[in-house]
C-alpha cells in the first residue's frame, strides 16, 4: 500500500503536526501526515483562542517563516484584540477569539491544498530502525511505512488518562482514545520519559445564560490581523466575549467536592501549568480572594456553545454544575460537555538538538507538547522549526536555527533544549532577554529573508517586506533631516503641554518627547506630502513611530545582542568530555555533559552552570 519511502514522515496532525507537515512538503519533501483522526486536524483542544501575551508575537514569527497558523487565525477569528497597547511597542501582543470549527476546517483546507502532502487516518504504534536511525513507522494494524525522517508530535496523546472527579479513563482527548506503545519503544531505546498534566473547563450552552447581567468585552475598534501577507483581512464583524465572577458561595458548593477531586486525594500526581491553574485549586492556594474573574467566550460565529475560561477543573460533574449555576448570569446553565484533566506521557526536551532531532535517534524529531510545552502557538511554532530541519537534513542542507535575539522561536527552542521543564513550558515576554528586538510588529523584518532563503516565503511576500522596511526607514531619515520652526511646532507642543521650543529642531527630536504622536508631527510643513508622496500605507506609519520613540532602547539591545554573539561564536566540540576539568563544579560538568551544549554562549545558559565555570571553559577553549 505505501510502497515508496517518503521524505518525512509527521505523526499527529495538531498544531505541531500540521505546522511541521505544511513546513516540510512547502520546501519540495515527500511528505505523510499520519493521524489518529482525520476529522480532528489542527483540533483546539482547550480555549477557542490564538496568540495573547508572547504567544501573540509567536503566531507572528511563525506566519512571517511561512507557516499557516497566521493565515488559519485570521480567516477563523471572530474577535480580535491587541493587548498592552498602553505599554511599549515591545508587550504589544495580538489575540483573536477563534471559530473552533472553522479554525480546524481551514486548516485542513490549507493541508490539503499543499502539494508534496498525502494523509493517512491510523494510530502509529511504533518506528522502524536501522543501525541508530529510523527509517520508518509501525501503524497499530501492522502497516509499515518508510521515511527518511519522522516527526513526532502526539501531544497530550501517549498514555492519556482522563479524570472527572474520581472517574478516570485512558483518551488523548475527550471523546479520543490514547496512544499506546510508543512511549513503552522510546524508553527501552534509552529516552527518559515523565508525566503531566493539564486542564480544561466545562463547554455551555450560550442560550441557558443571562448576558445581561456579565460586562460586554468587545474586541478593538480597529481590528488588526496576524498575517504579513494580503491575503486575509481585519474582522469588519466582530462577537463580543462577557466577563462575570465567582463567589464565596460558588467556592464553598465546589469545596464540597474537594474530597472526590483527583487534584487533592493523590489520584493525579503529575505537574500540571502553574499559570493556569484550575478553579479547585485557586480557591485552594488564594484562600484570601473571594472571587475570581471568568471569560464567557463564544465558541464561534454560528454556534451557542461557550467556552468558560478561568473554569478549569477536574471536579466531579455534579459539583461543576451546582457551582456554574451559581455564578452571576449563570443561574440557568445548561451543560455542553463538563471540564476535565488529562495526564500524558512527555519526553524532557533536554534529549533534543537545537534542530529538535533527538541525540540518541538519527533522522527522529519531536515537536510540541510532547517536548513539555502547552499552547498551541508553542507547540506550532515547535512543528515548524522540526518540518523544516527534518525536510534540511534530508535534502543534505545545513540545518536552520533561530538564535535568542532573532525570534520568541529561538528562545523557546533554546530554553527547551538547554533548560529543560519540569512543569507545562509555556511563553512570557519575561523569557526573551531581547525582547525590544522581538516585537510583533518587526517578525516579517526579523525572519522573512530567512525563510525565502529556506524557499518557504513567496517572492510577493520578500518584496511587501522589503517595501515595508525601505519606505519606513526612508521617512525615518525624512524625520531625521528635516526641521521645524517654532512658528508650526510651539502650537502643537502647547496643546500636548510639551514645553516649547526656542528655534528650529529636527522633526525626529519633537517626535521622540513620550507624548507627540505621529497625528501631532503630521501637523508640520512637508510631512504629509512626504507621506503621500512615498504612498505610505498605515503599518509603515507605525513602523516609523516605533523607530523614532524606541531608538535608544532598540540600539541597546542590538549592542547587548551583539556582545552575547561573542560567545555564541565560540564552538564546543562535539561529545566533549567535561568529566576531568577539576576546577569545574561538579554539578556543571554533570550537566555540561547531559546536554552537551553547541557553544559556550549555550553553556552559560544551563541552570546549575556558574560565570566560574565559563570562565574555566572559557580558557579550555583557548579564549
Ligand atoms: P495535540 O494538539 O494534542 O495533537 C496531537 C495529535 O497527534 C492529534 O491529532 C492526535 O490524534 C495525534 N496523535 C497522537 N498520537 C498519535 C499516534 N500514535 N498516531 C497518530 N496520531 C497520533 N494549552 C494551553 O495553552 N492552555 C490550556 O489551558 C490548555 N489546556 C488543555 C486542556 C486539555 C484537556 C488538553 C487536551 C490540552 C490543553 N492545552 C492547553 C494544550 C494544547 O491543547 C496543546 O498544547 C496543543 O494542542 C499541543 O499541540 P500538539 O500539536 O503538540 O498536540
Amino acid at each position: 500500500m505505501f510502497s515508496e519511502v517518503y521524505d518525512v514522515i509527521v505523526v499527529g496532525a495538531g498544531h505541531a503536526g500540521s505546522e511541521a507537515a505544511a513546513a516540510a512538503a512547502n520546501m519540495g519533501s515527500k511528505t505523510l501526515l499520519v493521524t489518529m483522526n482525520l476529522q480532528n486536524i489542527a483540533q483546539m483542544s482547550c480555549n477557542p483562542a490564538m496568540g495573547g501575551i508572547a504567544k501573540g508575537q509567536i503566531v507572528r514569527e511563525i506566519d512571517a517563516l511561512g507557516g499557516y497558523s497566521g493565515l488559519v487565525s485570521d480567516t477563523s477569528a471572530i474577535q480580535f484584540k491587541m493587548l498592552n497597547k498602553s505599554k511599549g511597542p515591545a508587550m504589544w501582543s495580538p489575540r483573536v477569539q477563534s471559530d473552533r470549527m472553522m479554525f480546524a476546517e481551514h486548516w485542513r483546507l490549507r493541508l490539503e491544498g499543499t502539494p508534496n502532502l498525502d494523509f493517512y487516518q491510523e494510530m502509529v504504534a511504533g518506528l522502524i530502525l536501522e543501525g541508530g536511525a529510523v527509517v520508518g513507522i509501525k501503524t497499530s494494524l501492522g502497516l509499515k511505512i518508510k521515511g527518511k525522517s519522522v516527526v513526532l508530535t502526539n501531544g497530550t496523546f501517549l498514555n492519556g488518562l482522563i479524570h472527572i472527579g474520581d472517574k478516570n479513563f485512558g483518551g488523548g482527548r475527550s471523546g479520543e482514545r490514547a496512544s499506546t506503545g510508543i512511549t513503552e519503544e522510546l524508553i527501552q531505546l534509552g529516552f527518559e520519559s515523565g508525566r503531566m498534566k493539564t486542564g480544561t473547563p466545562p463547554r455551555v450552552d450560550g442560550r441557558s445564560l443571562d448576558y445581561s447581567k456579565m460586562v460586554e468585552q468587545p474586541g478593538d475598534e480597529k481590528p488588526s490581523k496576524f498575517s504579513y501577507l494580503d491575503e486575509t483581512k481585519p474582522l469588519v464583524k466582530q462577537r463580543s466575549c462577557y466577563m462575570t465572577y465567582t463567589s464565596p458561595e460558588v467556592h464553598e458548593l465546589l469545596k464540597e467536592g474537594f474530597d472526590r477531586s483527583p487534584m487533592f486525594n493523590g489520584r493525579i500526581q503529575s505537574v500540571g501549568p502553574r499559570y493556569c491553574p484550575s478553579i479547585e485549586d485557586k480557591i485552594n492556594r488564594f484562600a484570601d480572594k473571594d472571587r475570581h474573574q471568568l471569560f464567557v467566550e463564544p465558541e464561534g460565529w454560528n454556534t451557542c456553545e461557550v467556552y468558560v475560561n478561568g473554569f478549569s477543573t477536574s471536579l466531579p460533574e455534579d459539583v461543576q454544575f451546582k457551582a456554574l449555576r451559581s455564578v452571576v448570569g449563570f443561574e440557568k446553565v445548561k451543560f455542553f460537555r463538563p471540564g476535565y484533566a488529562i495526564e500524558y506521557d512527555y519526553f524532557p526536551p533536554t534529549q533534543l538538538k537545537h534542530t529538535l532531532e533527538t541525540k540518541l535517534v538519527e533522522g527522529l524529531y519531536f515537536a510540541g507538547q510532547i517536548n513539555g510545552t502547552t499552547g498551541y502557538e508553542e507547540a506550532a511554532s515547535q512543528g515548524l522549526m522540526a518540518g523544516i530541519n527534518a525536510a534540511l537534513k534530508v535534502q543534505e542542507k545545513e540545518s536552520f536555527i533561530l538564535k535568542r535575539d532573532e525570534a520568541y522561536i529561538g528562545v523557546l527552542v533554546d530554553d527547551l533544549i538547554t533548560k529543560g521543564t519540569e512543569e507545562p513550558y509555556r511563553m512570557f515576554t519575561s523569557r526573551a532577554e531581547y525582547r525590544t528586538l522581538l516585537r510583533q510588529d518587526n517578525a516579517d523584518f526579523r525572519l522573512t529573508q530567512k525563510s525565502f532563503d529556506l524557499g518557504l516565503a513567496s517572492e510577493k511576500r520578500l518584496h511587501k517586506m522589503e517595501e515595508k522596511k525601505e519606505k519606513s526607514l526612508s521617512f525615518v531619515d525624512y524625520l531625521h533631516d528635516t526641521s521645524v520652526t517654532p512658528e508650526f511646532s510651539n502650537p502643537v507642543l502647547e496643546a500636548k503641554d510639551s514645553a516649547p521650543m526656542k528655534q528650529s529642531d529636527k522633526i525626529f527630536k519633537i517626535f521622540s518627547r513620550p507624548n507627540i504622536t505621529m497625528e501631532d508631527v503630521m501637523e508640520f510643513p512637508g510631512v504629509n506630502e512626504f507621506i503621500a508622496d512615498n504612498e505610505l500605507n498605515e503599518e509603515m506609519l507605525e513602523q516609523t513611530e516605533i523607530q523614532v520613540k524606541y531608538a535608544g532602547y532598540i540600539n541597546k539591545e542590538k549592542n547587548n545582542a551583539d556582545k552575547l554573539h561573542r560567545l555564541e561564536d565560540i564552538k564546543i566540540p562535539q561529545n566533549f568530555d567535561y568529566s576531568n576539568i577539576k576546577s569545574m563544579s561538579y554539578e556543571a560538568r554533570e550537566k555540561l555533559n547531559k546536554i552537551q551544549p553547541v557553544t559556550v554562549s549555550q553553556a552559560s545558559r544551563i541552570s546549575g552552570v556558574s560565570p566560574s565555570d565559563i570562565s574555566v571553559l572559557l580558557v579550555y577553549m583557548g579564549r
